[in-house]
């Protein structure tokens, strides 16, 4: 039968990690380490007293049950399993302890060795650890964006539940099928894959995605792409989110930005613009180019103010609704018409030689006098005629200007004419 090891005062004091002996059941020796444990300040705070009155009440019971375990049935030597145990300190503080236990002898006499290591900060460390992945996957599950990992050959391995809200499908519907699915347009996924690839990430990229029940909705992608150990392409891993309001916003107000509410045509700036690449796209061409250069129409409305002034403004805001509407019936869908401001419009037309620009506003002069355009209150109908300047883009026209200024000085002519015509510039 092997002997228990006989203990001695400085091996115990000299203990990094606290260490209490008990003789039946009292404590008779503790080291500093086991002191400051227990903050207590001195020796007989903790001498003569219980392991148990240092034990968490709820942790007793099965403290109890294992130093009966050890004194009855161990052997001398013997050590049982270390365990944590919650500690009251002298103060009433709490610490977590891991306790091991071993049976020894102290003085002679048969006597239980406590020692463990304080637990505490580890203890709040895990607790952390674990309250954090809480939120994290509070977080992962609420998130508006969808989280998704896809392999190299582009088959989604693993999506957020945000896929729910974005696109009405349950994640496992989504993983182990390639994203190409949702893509209405192939050309999106493309450019996609060509800018991870060259950049190796993107962020707020746009596309478009299909929902379950067909809706389209615009989507924003930020993600990276994936290596594996050798640095080959492994997939790409990232979040979407659904950004259709935000885009219907800007497609709003890019709508009222470009266009004159009162007739729904473009607006000056529009046109404007719409002319300055025209006239750039024609001279890079060079004037030997194989199509037409493009031609400018600048229309204005013969005494409109006398509509104003005879019927009012409302009913020379209806003057005006109806000659737009006129004029976008005589052109084709690549023209371009706009209103200038008040009662002057223009019309670009690519790719359009001067004999057909000036047929077209012919049309429009005509179209103009036949219908009777709009009745008043009255409902008799009242005519109105207009001038029409035309410029065909000449290569004399140096800069965008020079091209306006031959079409109005055309105008002009029409209108010193005696209005109701089409003069063409020279
Ligand atoms: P001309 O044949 O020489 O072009 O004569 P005109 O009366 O058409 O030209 P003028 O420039 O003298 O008058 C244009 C009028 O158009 C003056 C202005 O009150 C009116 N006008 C400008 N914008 C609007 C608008 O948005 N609504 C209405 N109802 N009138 C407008
Ligand atoms: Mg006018
Ligand atoms: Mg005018």
């Amino acid at each position: 039968m092997p002997h228990s090891p006989e203990l001695h005062t400085d091996t115990l004091d000299a203990l990094p990690t606290p260490a209490v002996v008990a003789v039946s059941g009292q404590i008779v020796h503790a080291n500093p380490a086991c002191l400051a444990l227990l903050e207590a300040e001195q020796a007989d705070q903790v001498l003569g007293r219980s392991y148990s009155d240092f034990t968490h009440p709820l942790d007793l019971a099965r403290a109890r049950r294992r130093v009966q375990a050890l004194s009855q049935g161990g052997v001398p030597g013997q050590r049982n399993q270390s365990t944590s145990y919650r500690m009251q300190t002298c103060c009433g503080n709490t610490r977590m302890v891991l306790l091991a236990s071993a049976k020894v002898l102290w003085q002679g006499q048969p006597a239980l060795l406590v020692s463990g290591i304080d637990m505490t900060h580890l203890d709040r460390l895990q607790h952390e650890m674990q309250e954090s992945e809480r939120n994290f996957r509070r977080l992962f599950e609420k998130m508006q964006d969808v989280y998704y990992r896809t392999d190299a050959q582009g088959v989604v391995q693993h999506v957020g539940p945000g896929v729910r809200r974005v696109l009405g499908y349950e994640p496992h519907e989504i993983e182990g099928r390639t994203a190409e699915s949702y893509y209405p347009q192939s050309k999106d996924r493309d450019a996609f894959k060509v800018a991870i690839m060259e950049h190796g990430e993107v962020s707020d990229f746009p596309g478009q995605m299909v929902r379950r029940d067909g809706q389209v909705i615009d989507i924003s992608i930020s993600s990276h792409a994936l290596y594996d150990q050798h640095g080959a392409f492994a997939g790409v891993e990232g979040i979407y989110r659904d950004v259709t309001q935000r885009k219907n916003l800007e497609r709003e107000l890019h709508r009222l930005a470009s266009t004159d509410m009162l007739t729904g045509l473009s607006n000056r700036r529009v046109l404007l613009e719409a002319a300055e690449s025209l006239f750039l796209a024609s001279a890079a061409c060079g004037d030997a180019g194989a199509s037409p250069a493009p031609a400018l129409l600048i229309l204005d409305l013969d005494h409109f103010k006398s509509i104003n002034d005879r019927y009012g403004h409302l009913e020379g805001d209806r003057a005006l609704i109806e000659f737009a509407a006129v004029v976008r019936a005589e052109l084709r869908s690549s023209d371009v018409v706009g209103r200038m401001g008040g009662e002057e419009f223009a019309v670009l037309l690519p790719d359009t030689r001067s004999s057909e620009a000036e047929a077209i506003a012919q049309r429009i002069l005509q179209q103009l006098r036949l219908r009777q355009l709009w009745g008043g209150e009255d409902q008799h109908p009242r005519g109105m005629t207009a001038s029409i300047g035309v410029a065909s883009r000449q290569p004399g026209d140096r800069h965008l200007r020079d091209w306006l200024d031959r079409a109005d000085k055309a105008l002009y002519q029409a209108k010193h004419q005696g209005r109701d015509r089409v003069v063409l510039a020279d």
